[in-house]
């Protein structure tokens, strides 16, 4: 029998996939939004497939501002789009 895996929901594609198939979306206390790639930043989190189609999609939907109930302006998503890109913040 396959152990438990913590699913999260994709902000863009909406699919339940394992917490480890997917990449953090970080809120930061002081409001700055990134990509958590090791899932350790502080803040409110929501998750996003490692492809940039589902960023696109979620910045359509305005999935952000619905999981951080918050405005995002259109920089956010574009430095997401960058940080997936570069696949990485060390
Ligand atoms: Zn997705």
């Amino acid at each position: 029998m396959p152990k438990k895996i913590p699913l999260r929901q994709c902000v863009g594609c909406r699919e339940m996939k394992p917490k480890k198939e997917l990449i953090r979306v970080v809120k930061s206390p002081e409001g700055e939004v990134s990509l958590d790639f090791k899932g350790k930043k502080p803040g409110r989190g929501a998750y996003v497939c490692p492809d940039l189609e589902c960023l696109k999609r979620a910045r359509k939907a305005r999935a952000l501002e619905r999981a951080f109930s918050a405005p995002m302006p259109d920089g956010v998503y574009d430095a997401l789009e960058e940080q997936m890109k570069e696949g990485g913040d060390g």
